[in-house]
């Protein structure tokens, strides 16, 4: 290993936590209360490293975003490469970069089919403000600015900017800052555990959760509609897999009122469901798609939109499109990955996610269906989840409130020495993708062990 080993004053690195910085969703209460946050000082493949020295089996590959792993000395090589010939330059003087060009054209090469255009920007949230932008000014160019709604569902999650927040369904992101902002329309999660009803197939629920959209295109005039965003699995939601046939029903209704389908691809993205897009994985034929995370695997902030030719000849009859970052299509960014994405190709990691590794994590997840306090495992490719309730074969939350198994479980596997989020009563992971069968066999059966500790 290359990774550099080197001592940090913990406990300092502590008090300057609690004494100066605002860590992202954070309680900061809590933060103070224990004297500052988990300093991580390195990591190496699918592990990370505390400032103790301890070692944590990395289940969410950072934030959902380390594709390759960590340590990888080639994308530090062409981050240095390109800083060294032009570390940085705008794309907003009629300029471009030869990295910004090339990753555009491999972009559109990966997502195939319509999707011949790219748009950079730095993080996810980013890449939704101007799917945001982009789409409102696409049928006021079209000559039909009325239509400005967006479609989304309750519990996804776009990002943290204002548009990202709004077109999200977080109820508790919506309550802090006054949003979301008007012009948005939330309706049900295709999510059968939680809201499926006494009795129902999943054939119908799943009629019912499509019909929820229709319904409310229908509420507020199809004329009025811009277009349906979601994430074609839900991520920060908790791993929602939809049914089989939800996303065949939403793309028909799209079509069948002329609304855009966005999908927002910022964790489902590069290889997470064992092809390189997800909405690929459902044979969808998306308008738009943003994505980031996987696409530098977090090396360097990145993030995309993909468009379709039909919306490029659009604008390209509008005059300036007036958006646009100082960091669109930062060059270092793109060098980085290119390189990543390299990688991908080399190792085949989508294919790998495909036909072995996501085989492996749903036959290993199986070995928990049979938990006490398990209610449902659920998969796809390199994405999982399992679902905590008080006893198998019922419904009921644990403790009698929903909400607290996902934290407490989590806490048990980070005890363990695993990285996984609880989201309320649900574990999920999202290994880097590099990730091998004995390192899942491990975060299984740490969880099976964790589960145990709070039975
Ligand atoms: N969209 C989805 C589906 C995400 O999961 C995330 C982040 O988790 C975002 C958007 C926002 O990305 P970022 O945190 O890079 O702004």
């Amino acid at each position: 290993s290359t990774v550099p080993v080197r001592n940090y004053d913990i406990p300092e690195l502590r008090r300057l936590d609690v004494a100066h910085h605002l860590p992202a969703q954070t309680d900061y209460g809590l933060q103070q209360r224990n004297g500052g946050s988990k300093i991580i000082t390195r990591a190496d493949g699918c592990t990370i490293w505390d400032g103790e020295g301890k070692p944590y089996l990395d289940g969410m590959a950072g934030l959902w975003c380390v594709a390759v792993g960590y340590g990888r000395e080639e994308l530090a090589k062409a981050a240095y490469e390109q800083m060294l010939e032009l570390p940085y330059y705008n794309t907003f003087f009629k300029t471009a970069t030869p990295p910004a060009v090339k990753l555009a054209a491999k972009i559109a090469e990966l997502a195939g089919g319509n999707l011949s255009h790219v748009f950079f920007n730095s993080s996810g949230s980013e890449a939704n403000d101007t799917v945001f932008r982009m789409v409102r000014h696409y049928w006021t160019l079209k000559g039909q600015p009325q239509r400005s709604i967006f479609i989304s569902r309750w519990n996804a999650y776009h990002g943290t900017g204002v548009a990202g927040v709004s077109l999200g369904g977080m109820k508790a992101m919506h309550a802090q800052g006054g949003l979301p902002i008007p012009g948005v329309e939330h309706v049900m999660q295709p999510y059968k555990m939680n809201e499926g009803l006494p009795g129902e197939s999943d054939a119908d629920f799943c009629a019912r959760a499509a019909q929820a959209i229709e319904d409310r295109i229908l509420e507020v005039g199809p004329e009025n509609v811009a277009a349906f965003i979601g994430e074609p699995v839900q991520g920060a939601g908790g791993v929602i897999i939809p049914p089989e046939g939800y996303w065949q029903k939403v793309e028909a209704i799209c079509r069948k009122y002329g609304i855009l389908l966005v999908c927002d691809e910022v964790i489902t993205g590069f290889g997470r469901t064992g092809n390189w897009f997800g909405f690929q994985h459902y044979g969808l034929k998306p308008d738009m798609i943003a994505m980031a995370k996987g696409l530098s695997s977090g090396y360097l902030p990145i993030s995309a939109v993909a468009v379709s030719s039909e919306i490029v000849e659009v604008l390209r009859a509008g005059g300036d499109f007036v958006h646009g970052f100082t960091y669109s299509g930062h060059p270092t960014a793109c060098a980085v990955a290119l390189a990543n994405i390299a990688i991908f190709e080399r190792e085949h990691l989508v294919e790998r996610t495909r036909d072995d590794t996501g085989p492996y994590l749903a036959k290993a997840l199986q070995r928990l269906a049979d938990h006490p306090l398990v209610g449902q495992v659920r998969s796809l490719g390199l994405l999982g989840a399992v679902e905590i309730v008080s006893k198998r074969g019922t419904n009921e939350r644990f403790g009698g409130k929903e909400g607290t198994a996902g934290p407490m479980v989590r806490d048990a596997c980070i005890e363990r020495g695993l990285m996984v989020r609880g989201i309320r009563d649900t574990i999920v992971m999202c290994p880097p993708l590099i990730i091998t069968h004995e390192e899942i066999d491990r975060i299984v059966s740490i969880i099976g062990a964790a589960l145990d500790a709070c039975e």
